[in-house]
């Protein structure tokens, strides 16, 4: 039996009482109407109580409690601490020690840092094109770091060391090598380049030859020809696979990741970020030259990209 009017704990009970052993005439309707607010306001009461937080232990412990549960191959995975964050994207540790999550940012910058802004939708293409790149690359026998993409900008991926060695091929004399070497933009190379860099923002990634890379313990010598041999085949994979979209690939730029047993694989992002990829019949850029040069059109070019 409950009585109308507010309890103690505050919820709202209804009428239905028995009058001298009977049940009074309450009308069906109503009672269940005011049957179901009660169940409403107690839950309501319950959920208040249970998540009220009165010691602030959330908040104070959210950085480390599990946070929502993603499944893969049947394993609920959760996304932990941040374990990085850089330009483009944060990486995040799960609970299983092999694999983190990456998370793709929208932020762009270009000259070591000097120019920043923000490319809107940047994000997701990066991630779904490097998504489907990466996967056609493993079916070309590269190995790659990606496990699974979760969402638009969330990627789980293996859990790499990188080498610290950034490797850039080259179709199409462009960029840095134009500047350096004083070679027009757009001349075509009869074979590819490639060309290595110090992964090192302090020192500005310096650029440097494979007998520095060995001196500086960079990588071993078994290493590097594995590096050196998967850059050239992904770029015969990548150009073929660009050729078909009516875009040529310039040039673009790689790093590599050893995983816990030392296995060398493809690992950080294939985007407009990180290539230089041009309309094959009009030359326009449609890549991050675009931000780089302040040529306008930025998102365009991506979306344009990435639709192809
Ligand atoms: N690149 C990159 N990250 C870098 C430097 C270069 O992804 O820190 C890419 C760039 O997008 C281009 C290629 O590597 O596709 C060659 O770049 P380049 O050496 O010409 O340097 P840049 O002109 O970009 O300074």
């Amino acid at each position: 039996v409950q009585r109308p009017g507010s309890g103690e704990d505050g919820i709202r009970h209804t009428a239905c009482q028995t009058v001298g052993g009977s049940k009074t005439n309450i009308n069906k309707a109503a009672f269940s109407r005011s049957h179901c607010d009660t169940i409403r306001n107690r839950k309501n009461a319950l959920k208040k109580y249970c998540f009220s937080d009165p010691f602030g232990l959330i908040s104070q412990y959210k950085n480390i409690l599990p946070k929502k549960s993603i499944y893969h191959g049947g394993i609920a995975m959760q996304k932990l601490e941040k374990l990085y964050e850089g330009k483009a994207k944060q990486v995040f540790a799960t609970n299983d020690p092999e694999i983190v999550m990456v998370h793709y940012k929208d932020d762009a910058t270009a000259f070591n840092g000097l120019k920043k802004g923000t490319i809107a939708g940047k994000g997701v293409i990066n991630n779904q094109m490097s998504n489907r790149l990466m996967a056609y690359l493993e079916k070309q026998g590269i190995p790659t770091h990606f496990v699974k993409e979760l969402s638009e900008r969330e990627t789980l991926v293996k859990k790499v060391s990188i080498v610290p060695l950034e490797v850039i091929v080259r179709n199409i004399a462009a960029g840095s090598f134009s500047k350096h070497y004083g070679v027009e933009e757009g001349v075509v190379f009869e074979q590819p380049t490639i060309e290595f860099s110090y992964k090192n923002d302090e020192l500005g990634d310096p650029l440097l030859n494979t007998y520095h890379a060995l001196a500086l313990k960079l990588a071993t010598p078994e290493e590097i020809k594995t590096i050196e041999d998967y850059s050239f085949r992904i770029n015969d994979a990548l150009k073929a696979f660009w050729l078909t979209c009516g875009v040529t690939l310039v040039d673009f730029k790689l790093e590599f990741g050893r995983l816990s047993d030392g296995t060398i694989v493809l690992a950080d992002e294939i985007s407009p970020d990180t290539s230089r990829l041009w309309d094959s019949k009009t030359h326009e850029k449609l890549d991050k030259d675009r931000f780089r040069r302040d040529l306008g059109g930025v998102e365009g070019a991506y979306a344009e990209v990435m639709q192809r």
